[in-house]
């Protein structure tokens, strides 16, 4: 089963088992593989369909038994979009992980690939890669910025040098003067005492330090201070390759990225295609997060006091009754024609890039975020957890194209209620300033110039993955090198 040709370039992709990593790695596994390079994507048996409606470009795809049981989760838990609101299951989650290492090793002495891709929840695979003598490159799924918020963090430890948990802070050893607060630090970065998942953390960082370099799905030319600061402070070589998202051209491929769409896309198309250029603001929380009814209720007041027209996305199925509780009486009627509330999974990138979309309320996970930035759109910001609140500061201070709708704390979404977080500390937003953020970005009397702003960061985008821009060239470079050091 070993590379048929040591001639050609063979990289193994292993992304994390949620749709925020196996997205974007099954893009950049195609965009390695359209230049001629042997792609493999590992994953587990329930994350391959998600892929399997890829076309025209040859992926291999080998599967590996996600543990799931023996880690103490249900049959079938195999992503973390499946996890229940408990911590415990977050931590057997990545317990499951960790006992991938095996069957990984197989697959490396199996297939002998040149490269191992793979992602930094993998803190093992550094050291996995270089018993096959082989590079092992990290994928984090987010921008040099917020690598660089999250290493002068644990470097200068800022948030412990404030005396209260709303004192803003200035991010230390940082270009430009970005204020953070420690309401707004993931838990495992503030916390004093070391939990399993801080741990964890840790050895993914040290990995990184360990290993052959970091593909960043973002631009030079997005962040180009902060590119070269994150390149600086971690030692090692940095690629940007993004976005990568870009690599679908076609509109079924656009819209057929992660799950299956719960829309018909071409419905929606023909729905958007009624309305005029950038009148239609998109929301959506990305993968992961479900808000609880209220919250609904008060998007729901604030989208229809904007009087503007929508496409919501709202993780939740049709109920049985008549009307849904979460919806204030008589909405969708209300709406009817105005607004469209699609339930499931949205073809995202597809209805992005439609010229009626012109604004985007977004919670601020990388992919979303660059995906807004991509279709030149403004945006609101809407921050929940992960490293969410530092890419908020990026399109908020230093791009410029969006405004924030106020969310100050951040909450653990996997593995804990979001409901319960969001009642108990009062961090629910209200429908006032959905409508006021809504109105900022769609009609305000910043939009213009948010606007203009957001479309040539679009085509720069756009330029930066055609042959000769950065993105293209820095996949190159990576490909010529890993070439001359692998083969
Ligand atoms: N996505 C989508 N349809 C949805 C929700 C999400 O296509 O209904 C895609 C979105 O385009 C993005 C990814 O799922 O590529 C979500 O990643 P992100 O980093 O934005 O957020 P996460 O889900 O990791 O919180």
């Amino acid at each position: 089963m070993a590379s048929e040709s040591r001639h050609q370039l063979h990289v193994f992709f292993f992304p994390f088992m949620a749709h925020g990593h196996l997205i974007p790695t099954m893009d950049m596994a195609k965009l390695f593989a359209a230049r001629g390079v042997k792609a493999t994507l590992v994953t587990t048996p329930r994350n391959v369909p998600s892929f399997s409606k890829t076309r025209g470009i040859n992926i291999d795809i080998q599967t590996i038994k996600f543990p799931a049981v023996e880690a103490g989760l249900p049959e079938g838990c195999e992503n973390i979009d499946s996890i229940e609101n408990s911590i415990e299951m977050f931590d057997n989650f990545l317990k499951a992980t960790k006992m991938l290492q095996q069957p990984l090793e197989q697959l490396l002495q199996d297939f002998q690939p040149s490269c191992l891709v793979a992602d930094v929840f993998f803190p093992w695979a550094t050291d996995i890669a270089a018993k096959f003598g082989i590079p092992r490159l990290v994928f984090h799924g987010t921008c040099s910025f917020s690598l660089s918020v999250n290493h002068s963090l644990r470097q200068y430890e800022p948030h412990k040098k404030v005396s209260s948990d709303s004192e803003p802070f200035v991010i230390p050893n940082f270009p430009g003067e970005i204020k953070l607060t420690r309401m707004q630090l993931p838990n495992f970065i503030k916390h004093e005492v070391e939990t399993d998942l801080s741990k964890f953390l840790k050895e993914a960082v040290e990995s990184v330090l360990k290993s052959y370099g970091v593909v960043v799905n973002s631009f030079y030319e997005l962040e180009p201070a902060y590119a070269e600061h994150y390149k600086k402070v971690i030692g090692r070589k940095t690629w940007h390759i993004g976005p990568v998202s870009l690599c679908n051209k076609n509109d079924e491929d656009r819209a057929r990225r992660g799950k299956e769409p719960s829309i018909d896309e071409h419905e929606c198309l023909r729905w958007l295609g009624t309305k005029k250029p950038n009148s239609v603001v998109y929301i959506c929380f990305g993968s992961i997060a479900n808000f609880s009814d209220s919250q609904l209720m008060e998007i729901a007041m604030g989208l229809e006091a904007s009087e503007q027209q929508f496409i919501w996305v709202v993780k939740k199925g049709k109920n049985e009754k008549e009307e849904e509780d979460w919806l204030p009486k008589g909405f969708e009627k209300r709406m009817e024609g105005k607004g469209l509330i699609l339930r499931g999974w949205a073809p995202q990138v597809l209805l992005l890039d439609h010229e009626a979309v012109g604004g985007f309320v977004t919670h601020c996970g990388w992919n979303s975020t660059l995906e807004g930035v991509t279709a030149g759109v403004p945006m609101v910001t809407w921050p929940l957890s992960a490293e969410q609140f530092y890419n908020e500061k990026l399109v908020t201070q230093v791009l410029k194209v969006g405004v924030d709708v106020g969310v100050r704390r951040w909450i653990r979404v996997v593995g804990d209620s979001i409901k319960r977080d969001a009642i108990e500390k009062g961090d629910s937003i209200k429908r006032d300033a959905i409508e006021k953020a809504v109105k900022r970005i769609m009609v305000g009397e910043e939009t213009d110039g948010m606007r203009s702003r957001a479309k040539v960061l679009g085509e720069m985008a756009k330029r930066a993955v055609e042959e000769g821009g950065s993105s293209y060239s820095d996949l190159n470079a990576l490909i010529e090198e890993l070439k001359l050091h692998c083969l």
